[in-house]
């Protein structure tokens, strides 16, 4: 690592902001060690969010062959444009990840690798996820305790877990110090990995019907299953019959439920629609 953080911001008269989540990675080892997990090949396509100061980027620049990164602080960007000059595979992005649409972004394939700003990991996750060309696969340092959510197993399942596995396998790849970072962040961190190459879990025609029925389930946490579901419209006596259907036990709860048994009752549910959508038609 040529710069320490510290120093280089000291150059620029810059102070670090929290409310942007300015942590930056001082570990040369760590950077690598992240770089490795997107597994990157020559003709692969990265975007980046926040950049900072550019530690990454130019560790993804020696290996992809082309990096887009996006950071909102313009403090920052004379900063990047003197530490990547050497890259002419780069282009910075001045705005929000939020503000981007990846549709616009990418025509090709591309892989997400960031120590994303803690205050947005899961709007980004949403972001990104919702995308019509989504990621092929996230590499991302988030707060040690939101990987774990991200990477939750049953019976501890969260409502995080099952939207982000719906589309995905969720691995963390490492736990990080807070040492590795300059300014020290208050929270652990961990690197991820959602692989997204495969197709998801559930057909993506049932997307919509997925996410109603995983909020409604997580809405009450320690509720049964078949007492939450009771806010989608559904009686009793239908709740029971879809679960029942399902195979899924309605007195557990939605923390205990594998993605397989979402997904049946997510079919569960579009069958039961169409069926009276198709009993309406017919009388
Ligand atoms: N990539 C650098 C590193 O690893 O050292 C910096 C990571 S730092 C945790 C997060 C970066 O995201 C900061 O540079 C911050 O300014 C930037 N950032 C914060 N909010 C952002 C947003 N909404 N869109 C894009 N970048 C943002």
């Amino acid at each position: 690592m040529n710069n320490h953080p510290k120093t280089l911001l000291r150059n620029y008269h810059i102070e670090p902001k929290k409310s942007l989540g300015q942590n930056f990675l001082c570990d040369e080892n760590v950077l690598w060690r992240i770089v490795d997990a997107a597994d990157i090949a020559p003709d692969d396509h990265v975007l980046e969010i926040g950049p900072g100061l550019g530690a990454l980027t130019k560790l993804l620049a020696q290996t992809a062959v082309s990096v887009t990164a996006v950071e909102l602080d313009a403090r920052l960007l004379p900063i990047l444009a003197t530490e990547l000059a050497p890259y002419d595979n780069v282009t910075v992005i001045h705005g929000d990840i939020l503000a981007q649409n990846p549709d616009a972004l990418f025509t090709t394939p591309y892989k997400v690798v960031a120590n994303v700003p803690y205050y947005i990991t899961g709007a980004i996750l949403r972001h990104l996820l919702s995308a019509q060309n989504k990621p092929t696969m996230m590499v991302l340092t988030v707060q040690k305790e939101v990987a774990e959510r991200i990477t939750a197993v049953p019976p501890k399942m969260s409502l995080l877990a099952v939207s982000t596995q719906f589309y995905g396998r969720a691995t963390t790849i490492t736990t990080l110090k807070a040492g590795a970072f300059w300014p020290r962040p208050d929270v652990d961190s961990a690197v991820i990995c959602l692989d997204l190459s495969q197709s998801p879990a559930v057909d993506p025609a049932f997307e919509k019907q997925f996410f109603r029925l995983a909020k409604a389930g997580f809405s009450q946490k320690r509720k049964q299953l078949q007492k939450n579901l009771r806010q989608l419209g559904h009686n009793k006596t239908e709740i029971n019959t879809l679960l029942a259907q399902a195979n899924i036990d309605g007195t557990r709860r939605a923390e205990t439920l594998t993605l397989d048994e979402w997904k049946r009752l997510t079919e569960e549910v579009a069958k039961w629609r169409s069926g009276k959508v198709a009993t309406s038609r017919a009388t």
